[in-house]
């Protein structure tokens, strides 16, 4: 077998089953973020020959890899969830290291890319298709399920187990090979998860890793006539492109992008739980999640005394290493997310109040890396930057309705519409909710960020292609029906 590096954290690419170093021997070198006199570790800046190789590699293996039954493609996958699960802590401190959430989510999310694995594993044992009564009573008719062959996986860097891995499981177990070019900023953990697939002995060929620029190796992923498929997460302005471009080529492709999520605060909510709710879905991993809280629209007879909460204990956050025991909250993962953020939180203090936070954090604890402070504006209005932009930073904007059919109104005033949330008491409010919201994750009584890993997830509007990854769901991306007549 092919051994990497002995567990370091230089990641060559894995083509064919072998770790092989690109032809252009340059290398991207990732920092913490925390600190950024901490080199977490190097990928190769790769070429598109790299990439003609890998996907060579699994346009050879789909006939093979195809062939085997879904069980036992699925021993692998159960393989590689034991082998992840007994490197846990050592793939989330690289998580930690290299992108900056905090240690207990980065182990929480290496535990749910385990469950992941051990669900789709499974899967090679459930039913594929449907049996259709025929009109004809002596035919038989019914549907079965096909590979797409080669599909090429893009992932962002704020999910770097989750999501490589919710994409690549399904992926192999409906019997399709791939090949993977995972974020640049994320790229050395992922290399973790690839090292894990490899050591559960899958076949050379089905699995590949390609790293290097987005614009190099994604799109040539996105344009290659051999890649049959194309699933995508990441930011709206990328995933339009590559959606265009497979679509030019015929080729499948599934988009998972931005989101803008309201949580409604109604005046006969649990203020505390709505509270706590709120700081979660939209501060943990520092507001950077697709999914993360960001408009925050209170019915007016309970909104100071919200607000007051609110505030209250979001100025109790604790920002720091987030390696460091107690830290609540990391850095961003770059300067130019960094600056992203303080650049949409100057727009704020033109477009509203600022309640606090709303500063670079300074002070020897925080000047080696890329911390702002967790903020909160007061008197936004929807038309708003600060309310209608994606800003992917730990920025809260407080907006006061009468009653909630204005609330949802301005809750679904957005070009987005992946998670919404509210909070509730009345029975009649969460229905019309459910019925109005135009969001396809809509939570009630929990935060926005999140969802079991057995259920759909994706958006609505400019947040998703609409087709839904998880669950049984993904097997609608990753494979084709064929219905079948016999006779
Ligand atoms: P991004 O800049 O769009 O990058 C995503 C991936 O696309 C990376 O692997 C990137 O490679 C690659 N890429 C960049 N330019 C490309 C191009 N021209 N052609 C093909 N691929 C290209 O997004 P990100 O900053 O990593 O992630 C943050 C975004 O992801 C946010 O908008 C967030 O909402 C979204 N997101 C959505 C979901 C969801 O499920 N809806 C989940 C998580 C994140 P490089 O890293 O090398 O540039």
């Amino acid at each position: 077998m092919a051994v990497q590096t002995e567990k370091s954290n230089r990641f060559l690419n894995f083509i064919n089953g072998e770790w092989v170093a690109s032809d252009t021997n340059e290398v991207i070198t990732n920092r913490n973020p925390a600190n950024t006199d901490d080199v977490v570790g190097q990928v190769q800046k790769s070429s598109l020959e790299d990439l003609n190789n890998a996907v060579a590699a699994a346009k050879t293996a789909k006939k093979e890899w195809k062939n085997l039954s879904g069980a036992a493609r699925g021993q692998y996958l159960f393989k590689a969830a034991d082998i992840l699960e007994s490197r846990q802590e050592e793939v989330a401190e690289c998580m930690t290291r290299e992108m900056g959430k905090t240690y207990p989510e980065a182990k929480g999310e290496t535990a749910r890319g385990v469950a992941i694995l051990r669900y789709y594993a499974g899967e090679g044992m459930r039913k594929v298709g449907d049996v259709i009564p025929s009109s004809d009573s002596e035919a038989l008719m019914f549907t079965t399920r096909a590979p797409l062959g080669v599909v090429g996986v893009i992932t962002p860097w704020n999910f770097p187990v989750a999501i490589p891995v919710w994409k690549t499981a399904p992926a192999l177990i409906y019997g399709n090979t791939i090949v993977l070019k995972p974020a640049s900023e994320a790229a050395v953990t992922c290399g973790k998860v690839m090292e894990c697939l490899q050591e559960a002995g899958i076949p050379a060929g089905v699995i590949n890793m390609v790293t290097g620029p987005g614009s190099v190796i994604g799109q040539g992923l996105a344009e290659h006539p051999d890649v049959n498929g194309i699933t995508f997460t990441g930011s709206n302005k990328v995933g339009k492109n590559i959606g265009q471009t497979a679509l030019a080529r015929g080729a499948k492709y599934q988009l998972e992008m931005g989101g803008k999520n309201p949580v409604i605060v109604a005046s006969d909510a649990d203020l505390d739980l709505a509270v706590d709710a709120t700081i979660s879905g939209g501060l943990k991993s520092t507001g950077q999640k697709c999914t993360a809280t960001s408009r925050v629209i209170v019915q007016s007879d309970v909104y100071e005394t919200f607000k007051e909460k609110l505030v209250a204990k979001v100025k109790e956050i604790s920002v720091g290493d987030g390696m460091k025991e107690g830290t609540w909250m990391g850095p961003s993962v770059s300067e130019t997310q960094l600056n992203t953020v303080l650049s949409y939180i100057e727009k704020g203090k033109e477009e509203g109040t600022l309640l606090c936070g709303g500063e670079k954090l300074s002070g020897e604890e925080y000047e080696k890396g890329y911390f702002v402070a967790p903020t909160v504006f007061d008197d936004i209005t929807t038309d708003a930057t600060i309310a209608q932009e994606e800003i992917f930073g730990p920025v809260l904007a407080l907006m006061k309705v009468d009653d909630l059919e204005e609330a949802i109104e301005l809750a679904n005033d957005v070009e987005y519409g992946l998670s919404a949330s509210i909070f509730t008491t009345n029975i009649q409010k969460m229905l019309s909710f459910i019925d109005d919201m135009d969001a396809g994750l809509v939570r009630i009584n929990a935060e926005s960020a999140g969802v079991e890993l057995q259920a759909p997830f994706g958006g609505m509007k400019q947040s998703s292609s609409h087709s839904r990854e998880q669950g049984e769901a993904a097997k609608e991306f990753f494979t084709s029906i064929k219905t079948v007549f016999v006779k």
